[in-house]
């Protein structure tokens, strides 16, 4: 009994000295457990508890977003100052950005191709209770039906105030990225409008400190009701699929980021992934690029990388960059049309991967966006409308693992940009960067 105590104590102990980021990974393991124990023991009670809990903390973060976007392009773009530095800083962010995502697409198209999951997978999509997802399913389709060029349109928004009340964040990224330009242009006068924004880029900064109390608990319950959902059996009927899906992610975290890295700048990735590690639980336990942004910025700044570059290269990289989700489109469209026997000729993989692309980077930072925009990859492939609707209902039944995989990985790929841009610009403070025990804690 005494033992037990004192064990007890000592646990506590240990976990109070422990840093933040052992909490949130202890958060995750325990929501694998417990999900596990819920999904063949539903205590609705207690799902209603962990959900709740769940979501207190996505809309805590979620809520600080905007402002924090809005302000940080904006002190960003007028930091920058002159316009070629500008040019040359958005050129570096595509090109690079480009090269991750090219580089996930081709990865997961090899690794489809080799291991062919679709095969034989028919029937598993045909058992799929398809009637559950049809109106998301439905939806999605709609969504997607519009032309590629009025997809663009509706970047540009025609009401700049609407765009922030929908939180439409491409059309509101564009139009501040267009006002912080015009900003920097027009001299003293924008003095005091970017003091007010760094004004409220320090309050957004100071509530994700505070928000940070909750991560652990939250990303436990997050996990908890996720896993809880799917069980572990969903590993058994597809651990093709998701097999090949994780050696993907897996090949872009541990051999082209580290290869990406090593071409491009002298950082090094495990400095970058001990810098990130937070925003990295967060982003599997919230399955959203934007809700962990204000965490991803926290930990680059708070580790030695400058304000200057992460408040530009960040927040677009949680909007466009999206290179977990693209590897997972194409192993998705590929895997469905095994199934079905498309015949996969090279132009058809070309289309897919072009295609992947695209709708990747128009995918919104947020849960499940990814599977709603490969309706426009799906659309030409010329499967049946049932099939279609079948292997899309299939894919919605396993979205949140994959979601969570891929959204690691999305924002993993932000912050090594914004490593290889900031090193290029002599903007990382190395002694920091490269000594953990110095970090900061957030929060
Ligand atoms: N959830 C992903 C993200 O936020 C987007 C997606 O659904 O693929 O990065």
């Amino acid at each position: 009994m005494k033992d037990s105590k004192i064990q007890m104590q000592i646990l506590i102990a240990l976990g109070l000295g422990l840093k933040r980021n052992w909490h949130i990974f202890f958060g995750i393991l325990a929501g694998v457990f417990v999900g596990i124990f819920l999904h063949s023991h539903p205590y609705p009670i207690v799902a209603t508890l962990l959900n709740f809990i769940g979501q207190v903390f996505i809309r805590l973060i979620q809520m600080i977003v905007i402002p924090l976007v809005v302000s940080a392009i904006v002190i960003g773009i007028t930091s920058i100052g002159d316009n070629k530095q500008l040019g040359k800083f958005g050129t570096k962010m595509v090109v690079y950005y480009g090269i991750i995502t090219v580089a996930a697409v081709i990865i997961g198209t090899i690794l489809a191709l080799v291991f062919k999951p679709g095969l034989g997978a028919a029937h598993h999509i045909a058992a799929t209770t398809a009637s559950k997802v049809q109106a998301s399913v439905a939806a999605a389709m709609a969504q997607q039906q519009g032309h590629l060029l009025n997809m663009f349109l509706d970047f540009i928004p025609s009401n700049p105030l609407n765009a922030l009340a929908h939180g439409n964040m491409v059309a509101i990224i564009v139009f501040v990225l267009i006002f912080a330009v015009a900003l920097s242009k027009v001299g003293d006068v924008s003095r005091p409008i970017v003091s007010f924004f760094e004004s409220v880029f320090a309050a957004t900064m100071k509530i994700t400190d505070w928000i940070m109390f909750l991560a652990a608990p939250g990303v436990f319950a997050l996990t908890a009701s996720a896993v809880s959902s799917f069980g572990m059996d969903i590993f058994a009927s597809i651990s093709k699929y998701l097999m090949v899906l994780a050696i993907g992610f897996f090949i872009q975290m541990f051999v082209v980021y580290p290869i990406f890295l090593k071409c491009f700048s002298k950082v090094s990735i495990w400095m970058l992934y001990s810098a990130i590690a937070e925003a990295m639980m967060v982003a599997f336990g919230t399955a959203s690029s934007s809700a962990t942004l204000p965490l991803t910025i926290a930990c680059c700044e708070k580790r030695g990388i400058s304000h200057k570059i992460s408040s530009f290269v960040l927040p677009l990289g949680a909007t466009l960059n999206m290179d977990g989700t693209a590897l997972l489109q194409v192993v998705a469209v590929i895997f469905l049309a095994q199934a079905y026997g498309v015949p996969l000729d090279p132009f058809l993989l070309i289309q897919i991967g072009l295609l992947a692309i695209v709708a990747s980077s128009t995918s919104a930072g947020i849960s499940g966006a990814g599977l709603i925009t490969i309706a426009l990859i799906l659309n030409g492939m010329g499967l049946s409308p049932e099939q279609l609707v079948a292997g899309f209902a299939f894919l919605f039944t396993i979205e949140r693992v994959t979601d969570m995989m891929r959204t690691l990985v999305n924002v993993t790929s932000d912050a090594v940009v914004v490593a290889a841009i900031a090193d290029n610009e002599n903007e990382i403070n190395y002694d920091l960067f490269n000594n953990p025990e110095a970090y900061e804690e957030i929060a």
